[in-house]
């Protein structure tokens, strides 16, 4: 069986440690590969190789990086449906997906292709009498991303081509369930002309998380993932002096107002909640009916989650693939039954699902909840399942009361046909990414990501202009030629300008 293996100083590496994990086909169930376990010293030799190629990549022009960009962003173009496929095959979701969140991850690449624009500093002239004062940003060092398994391509994309763009250079932790994305951008870099070194690739779980987190070479981290783990890396890098970004898990709200469209609303809502099984950080999984919306909300809800085709990622016609593992399976299946229990109404039942020919694979089927309330475990959890909640509110105040008194705050999207409440909405809920109409609402990438409240540890959003002030640090000169013969006194009080 094939093992994926590190990718260090520009090749594959085979590490230090014998350990591996198995790599899983969602869709069938069955092994298909396994993955190297980082050590601390593949880390090391990660950073090692990262440090040797910064000393060079930090000193090359901005038209070398632009166009090592460039190329890279046309090799994702020439190999998308390859790697399309090596997604779908680890992950789960369908082909069509996983083309577009390397679509997505691309924008960033384009966002980095302006890096001669982006980078620009600014100047002014004569601040005081012969003084002039410019600043400029450089590059942080070595820096690091550790990423979830839901995005094998993009979300490492939200991070490397900034950090690269900008002159760091980076080590890539990636999910240890669906690795080999990470490998082929590897290549792609490498065919794209990106010096040996600038770009690596270590596998694994904890220990190498854990090495990454206290490495002294590594000056920043970059994190997605679930809350707790984007908590404990936030509190361990920056206990070692490191600079982090880490954004955690969500709960999104979709609010259904009375006069909303509501064919369009369930519309966009059943893909909000069942795209990628439900395992997207802005998946829709709780929709807050509003007053009179209610009840013909759930019945077209109902309709459109009978409607969805289940199936194998790589199967024409499919809209939604199987779970991640197997315990995620049994995990959402078994909140679905709690949610009954605990008196929801099982509208649609997606449990016990079984796919013709795919007897053995993760797949669960979508489910709806009437009648959850915030007290409700499947209301309290992010469940990353294909299962919506219907939340039912009496008016747009209590809906907004409700979002913002959940702890996570990423995404929320408002259906209406009324600015003013739309405008209120926006104004009044503490979330960070907010949709009008728009279910997932996933910022371009000349915008920054990121939520509010434990959707996100620190204060920094990711890509877009937020992605350039992470990844480099400014300076400030302050500047004076004087004539040679000019005469001057220095006074000894704190300068002030004249
Ligand atoms: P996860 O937190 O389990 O794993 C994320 C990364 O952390 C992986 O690389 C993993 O190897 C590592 N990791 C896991 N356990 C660890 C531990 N105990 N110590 C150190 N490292 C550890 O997340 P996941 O299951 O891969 O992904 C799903 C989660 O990611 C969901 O909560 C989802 O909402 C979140 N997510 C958030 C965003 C966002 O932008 N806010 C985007 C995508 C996914």
């Amino acid at each position: 069986m094939k093992t994926i293996q590190h990718w260090i100083n520009g090749s594959p590496a085979a590490g230090t440690n014998p350990q591996t994990a198995p790599v899983f086909n969602p869709a069938t169930g069955q092994e298909q590969a396994q993955v190297a376990l980082g050590s601390a010293a593949d880390v090391d030799a990660a950073v090692a190789a990262a440090s040797r190629a910064f000393e060079t990549w930090s000193e090359s022009s901005l038209t070398q990086r632009t166009q090592v960009m460039f190329a890279f962003r046309q090799l994702l173009v020439d190999h998308e449906e390859e790697l399309a496929r090596i997604i779908s095959a680890e992950h789960g979701k369908t082909v069509d997906d996983a083309r577009g969140e390397i679509v997505r991850g691309r924008e960033v690449v384009e966002f980095a292709c302006g890096l001669g624009d982006i980078l620009k500093g600014s100047f002014s002239d004569q601040v005081s009498r012969g003084v002039d004062v410019h600043n400029f940003r450089q590059p942080l060092g070595v820096v690091a991303g550790i990423t979830p398994f839901n995005f094998p391509a993009m979300v490492p994309l939200w991070m490397h081509p900034i950090a690269v763009a900008t002159g760091n250079t980076f080590i890539l932790k990636p999910s240890e369930r669906d690795p080999s994305a990470a490998n082929f951008v590897a290549d792609l870099y490498k065919r794209a002309g990106l010096p040996d070194g600038v770009f690596n690739v270590v596998h694994g779980g904890k220990p190498a998380v854990d090495a990454i987190l206290t490495h002294p070479g590594i000056e920043a981290v970059s994190f997605v993932g679930s809350t707790p783990i984007a908590k404990y890396v936030h509190e361990q890098a920056t206990a070692h002096g490191k600079r982090v970004q880490a954004l955690g898990g969500a709960k999104n709200h979709a609010v259904v107002l009375p006069d909303a469209d509501l064919d369009f609303a369930a519309n966009h809502i059943t893909a909000g909640a069942y795209g990628s099984a439900g395992e997207r950080c802005m998946a829709v999984s709780v929709a807050v009916a509003v007053g009179d919306a209610a009840d013909g909300l759930v019945k077209v809800l109902e309709r459109k989650a009978l409607e969805v085709k289940v199936g194998p990622g790589d199967a024409p016609g499919t809209d939604m693939g199987p779970v991640i593992t197997k315990a995620a399976q049994e995990r959402i299946e078994n909140a679905v039954t709690t949610a009954a229990t605990q008196g929801a109404t099982i509208v649609v039942d997606g449990r016990g699902l079984k796919v013709e020919g795919h007897e053995e694979g993760f797949f669960t089927g979508p489910s709806l909840l009437d009648h959850v309330t915030a007290e409700m475990d499947a209301y309290k959890e992010e469940l990353f399942g294909p299962v919506l909640a219907i939340v039912r509110a009496e008016s747009l105040d209590e809906a907004i009361a409700l979002i913002n008194a959940n702890p996570y705050g990423n995404g929320t999207a408002l259906f209406t046909a009324s600015g003013e409440a739309a405008r209120r909405f926006q104004r009044k809920i503490n979330v960070g990414m907010i949709g009008v109409n728009v279910p997932v609402p996933v910022p371009m990438s000349y915008y920054s990501f990121g939520g509010w409240k434990d959707s996100l540890i620190g204060d920094s959003p990711i890509h877009g202009p937020e992605g350039i002030r992470f990844y480099t640090r400014p300076k400030v000169v302050t500047t004076r030629w004087p004539q040679p013969t000019q005469q001057t006194t220095a006074g000894f009080n704190f300068p002030t300008s004249s």
